[in-house]
C-alpha cells in the first residue's frame, strides 16, 4: 500500500460517517501521489497525516429566542484547519444540511484554494445548521449575536478571519461584526464581506462570480476562444451565480438557465439579471417568480433537469454534489466545452472522471472560485492599512490573481506530465507551498 493509500485508509477509519470529508480528501490525496513520490521527506515528516487533520475543531451550542418567544438551539462549528501560510480564513455557512463532515470538507479544500491565491492566508471553515430562510430580521440578528458570543474568543484579525458562504451574506456579516465589536471593543478586520460603511472592500460582493468568469475566460483565451456568443447555464441564483451571470453577460455570453433549491428557470432569450436580482437580493423570493414575470421563460420544479439543457459552458454555483455522473454525461453529450466550478465540490468524483475522460476543459472549485477569498484577503490588507481602494483597483487585482491561478495550475499539470488535468494542477500547485511552510515549521 502506498503512503497516500495508507493515509486515506486511516482517515476513513478515524473519521467515520463523514462522506463529504472522505470525498474531498480522496480527490486531493490521490492527485498528490506524483508529488509525494518526488519528495520522500513528506512521508518522513508525516506531512500528509498532519495535512488532513485539522489543527483545531470547535463545536458549540447556539441558543436563541424566536419571534414566538420559544427557545431554539442550533449547532455551531469552526474548523481551524491549517495556519501554515497565514491566519485561518474561510467562510461561515448557515444551512440546515451543515454538519461536521461538510465543514471539514470545505476547510480542507480551503487550504489549497487559499494557497493558490498567492496571498498569505491559511484554511478554515465554519457555520451552523441554522436556516436563515423564512426567518425575520430580528431572528437572524438574535441567532448571529448568540453565534458570535461563543465564536469571538476563537477568532481575530491575525488568528482567524471568517467570511460569508451559503446563507451568510451582507446582513449576517453585519450582525456578526456588530456583536464582535461590542464584546471585544475592537474595530478590526476580523470578518470579511463587511459593508462598505464599516471596513468592507469594493468588489468583494462581485468577486467570486467575476473571478470564476475571469479564470474561464483565460482558459478560453489559451485556446483562441472567448465567451462571445456562448450559451451558458448557471446553477444557483445566490451571490456567486448572480455575479458570474453579470460578468459572463458583459463578455457577450447568453445565460439561458439558473436555479434555486426548488427548481430551475429556462429563458431561451437570455436571463434578465435585473429580474433575478430583484427576486433574490431584494425580495428574498423564489426563482419561480421569474417565469411569471418574464414572457417566453419556463419554470420547472426540481433542479436536475438544468443539466440536460444544451450549452457551451456550465457554471455550477449552488452547492456540493449537484452534478452527478449522469448529469455530467448529459452535459458532455450535449456538447459542453467548459465546466468551471463556482460552488465548492459541485461535481461528484464520478462526474469529474466523466469530464476528464471527455477532454473538455474542467476547472475545479479550488482554482475557479478562489476569487472570493482572494478579494477577502485584499479586504484584510485594506483594513490593516486603513485604506479604501477604488473598485477598478480591486477588480484589476482580482483579475490578475485569477489569470495567475490559471497559468499556475496549467504549468503544474504540464510539469507533472498531466497536461490539461486541472484537478491535479490545482491540488499540486496549492499543496507545494503549504507543504514547504509546514516543513519549515517543524513537527507542529
Ligand atoms: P448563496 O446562499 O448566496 O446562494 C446559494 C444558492 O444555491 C441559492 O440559489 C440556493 O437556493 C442554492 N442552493 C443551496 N443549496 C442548494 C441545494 N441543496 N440544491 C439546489 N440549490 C441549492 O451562497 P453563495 O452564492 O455564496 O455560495 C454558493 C456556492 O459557492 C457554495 O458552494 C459556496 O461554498 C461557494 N462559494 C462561495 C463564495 C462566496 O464568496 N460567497 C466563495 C467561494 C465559494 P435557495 O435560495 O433556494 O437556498
Amino acid at each position: 500500500m502506498t503512503y497516500v493509500e495508507r493515509v486515506l485508509e486511516n482517515l476513513k477509519k478515524n473519521n467515520p460517517n463523514e462522506p463529504e470529508f472522505h470525498q474531498a480528501a480522496t480527490e486531493i490525496l490521490t492527485t498528490l501521489a506524483p508529488v509525494v513520490e518526488k519528495h520522500p521527506e513528506y512521508e518522513a515528516w508525516g506531512l500528509l497525516e498532519r495535512f488532513v487533520e485539522p489543527e483545531r475543531v470547535i463545536m458549540f451550542r447556539v441558543p436563541w429566542v424566536d419571534d414566538k418567544g420559544k427557545v431554539q438551539v442550533n449547532k455551531g462549528y469552526r474548523v481551524q484547519f491549517n495556519s501554515a501560510i497565514g491566519p485561518y480564513k474561510g467562510g461561515l455557512r448557515f444551512h440546515p444540511s451543515v454538519n461536521l463532515s461538510i465543514i471539514k470538507f470545505l476547510g480542507l479544500e480551503q487550504i489549497l484554494k487559499n494557497s493558490l491565491t498567492g496571498l498569505p492566508i491559511g484554511g478554515g471553515k465554519g457555520g451552523s445548521d441554522f436556516d436563515p430562510k423564512g426567518k425575520s430580521n430580528r431572528e437572524v440578528m438574535a441567532f448571529c449575536q448568540s453565534f458570535m458570543t461563543e465564536l469571538y474568543r476563537h477568532i481575530g484579525a491575525d488568528t482567524d478571519v471568517p467570511a460569508g458562504d451559503i446563507g451568510v451574506g451582507g446582513r449576517e456579516i453585519g450582525y456578526l461584526f456588530g456583536q464582535y465589536k461590542r464584546i471585544r471593543d475592537e474595530h478590526v478586520g476580523v470578518l470579511t464581506g463587511r459593508g462598505l460603511s464599516y471596513g468592507g472592500s469594493l468588489a468583494r460582493t462581485e468577486a467570486t462570480g467575476y473571478g470564476l468568469v475571469y479564470i474561464t475566460e483565460e482558459a478560453m483565451k489559451a485556446r483562441g476562444d472567448s465567451f462571445k456568443g456562448k450559451t451558458v447555464i448557471i446553477s444557483g441564483s445566490g451571490n456567486v451565480a448572480i455575479y458570474a451571470c453579470q460578468k459572463a453577460q458583459s463578455l457577450g455570453a447568453k445565460i439561458v438557465a439558473m436555479y434555486d433549491s426548488n427548481g430551475y428557470i429556462y429563458d431561451p432569450n437570455g436571463i434578465q439579471l435585473d429580474v433575478i436580482k430583484d427576486i433574490k437580493e431584494v425580495k428574498r423570493g423564489r426563482i419561480k417568480e421569474y417565469a411569471q414575470r418574464v414572457k417566453g421563460s419556463k419554470y420547472t420544479e426540481g433542479c436536475k433537469g438544468l443539466w440536460s439543457i444544451p450549452c457551451d459552458v456550465a457554471l455550477p454555483c449552488a452547492t456540493q454534489n449537484e452534478i452527478d455522473e449522469q448529469s455530467a454525461k448529459l452535459l458532455v453529450e450535449n456538447g459542453v466545452k467548459y465546466v468551471a466550478e463556482g460552488a465548492n465540490m459541485p461535481s461528484t468524483l464520478e462526474a469529474i472522471e466523466v469530464f476528464q475522460k471527455s477532454g473538455i476543459v474542467f476547472l475545479p472549485a479550488k482554482a475557479a472560485n478562489a476569487g472570493g477569498v482572494a478579494t477577502s484577503a485584499l479586504e484584510m490588507a485594506q483594513s490593516s492599512g486603513r485604506l479604501f481602494w477604488p473598485f477598478e483597483e480591486v477588480d484589476k487585482k482580482l483579475k490578475d490573481i485569477m489569470v495567475n491561478i490559471y497559468h499556475n495550475i496549467d504549468n503544474a499539470s504540464k510539469e507533472y506530465g498531466y497536461e490539461g488535468n486541472y484537478v491535479m494542477g490545482a491540488n499540486i500547485a496549492g499543496f507545494i507551498k503549504v507543504a514547504d511552510a509546514m516543513l519549515a515549521h517543524g513537527i507542529v
